[in-house]
């Protein structure tokens, strides 16, 4: 999946079923609000389910990674990696 430039934005949505954080690919449209581009996280493991809880919509790489340090151990771990390969 492609989420290589740094134009890139991402929202994080916690999980139901496992409690752990995923990654998912975000655009904003003219009407400025955040959507998430595919509803497959960007590890490919879980689709995003309607009654799950978002938070940072539509953040950048940069904060991506600040959010994700500070949530830490509930983040998905091939979730991480993916934003990790990431180029700035
Ligand atoms: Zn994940």
């Amino acid at each position: 999946m492609e989420i290589t430039n740094q134009k890139s934005l991402f929202t994080i949505c916690k999980s139901i079923e496992t409690d752990e954080y995923h990654v998912y690919l975000s655009i904003k449209k003219a009407d400025n609000k955040c959507y998430l581009k595919s509803k497959k996280s960007i590890c490919g493991a879980v689709e995003k389910q309607d009654n799950e809880k978002c938070r940072n919509p539509c953040v950048t790489i940069t904060e991506l990674r600040e959010v994700a340090a500070k949530i830490g151990d509930k983040m998905c771990g091939n979730c991480m990696k993916s934003i990790y390969k990431t180029k700035e």
